[in-house]
């Protein structure tokens, strides 16, 4: 039976047992899933005593996927890219590589599942931390017009566009927002019950404007709400994302390719 499991600070929310033990059955294997609850700065330990127990890898949730990246020996590129890890799989040699699906599991979710075009299109991007950093490269494979990132703090914004070395990619403040942009995300973790829209001019909605929020809900988020009430003609949460990057990591692990639409379905009906 392959042991793996995913490593988090809470944990408990977390759907990913019920997505693996979905996508195990699609391809007739056995897993066992577990939530772990690791201390905030017992990471390293946690993680080599779950390997040393015959864990095969695990998934790095919220706050560790940076120590998840400095525990690793060798890193995907889109790993190094966001400078976060989100998959980890002790190899047969032993090395430790990390591999972060988050970007490859949101632009799956647009491009196969939403059936929206990024090139060529403007896109907006509210926030500035490790999930957004996880995504600009996969956005960037889709040759986007821009991306433009928007952030309470700009100087983090700043920061964050330093990293890549692409000129399409612009972070700007209130003045620098454009009306109707293709495709709006926001990668704030503002919550369930923040007013995100409260600092927003509603100019950057247009009747054809898009609006992808990380976060998933069993209802409207606060930002898909305003997004809506705005004008945007499609508004979509982050779980298509979530099932779509936990796809990429049951793949490093076994090697198999998933159908996730029904996992999707089933998610969202439960
Ligand atoms: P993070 O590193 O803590 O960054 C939080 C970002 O949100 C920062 O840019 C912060 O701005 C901004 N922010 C926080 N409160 C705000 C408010 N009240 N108004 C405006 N901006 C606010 O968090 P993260 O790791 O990037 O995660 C962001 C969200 O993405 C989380 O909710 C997470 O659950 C979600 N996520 C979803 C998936 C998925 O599979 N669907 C995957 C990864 C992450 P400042 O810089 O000004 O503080």
């Amino acid at each position: 039976m392959m042991l793996v499991g995913v490593f988090g600070n809470p944990v408990e929310h977390s759907r990913s047992p019920e997505i693996h033990q979905a996508f195990a059955e699609q391809v007739g294997l056995e897993i066992e899933y577990r939530k772990i609850l690791v201390p905030l700065d017992e990471f390293n330990k946690t993680a080599d005593a779950f390997l040393n127990e015959g864990a095969l890898g695990f998934n790095i949730t919220v706050p560790f996927k940076s120590d998840a990246f400095n525990y690793c020996s060798v890193r995907s590129k889109e790993a190094e890219l966001a400078g976060a890890v989100n998959t980890i799989i002790k190899l047969t040699d032993g090395t430790i590589k990390g591999h972060n699906t988050d970007g490859l599991g949101l632009v799956n979710d647009i491009i196969k599942n939403m059936r929206w075009i990024l090139e060529g299109k403007r896109i907006l991007i509210l926030g500035a931390g490790g999930a957004v950093q996880g995504i600009i490269g996969s956005l960037l494979t889709e040759c986007p017009r821009h991306i433009h990132i928007y952030n309470r703090t700009l100087s983090k914004a700043r920061a964050l566009v330093d990293s890549f070395t692409s000129e399409n990619v612009l972070a700007i403040d209130k003045d620098g927002l454009q009306s109707d942009y293709d495709v709006i995300i926001s990668g704030t973790s503002a919550g369930l019950t923040g007013n995100v829209g409260d600092d927003l001019p509603a100019f950057i909605v247009g009747p054809s404007t898009k609006a992808y929020d990380l976060i998933y809900s069993t209802s409207l988020t606060p930002f898909l709400r305003w997004a809506k009430d705005s004008g945007a003609v499609e508004c979509v949460d982050g779980l298509g994302m979530l099932v779509e990057q936990a796809a990429f990591a049951f793949e490093i692990w076994t090697n198999k390719q998933v159908v996730t639409t029904n996992v999707i379905n089933k998610l969202r009906d439960s």
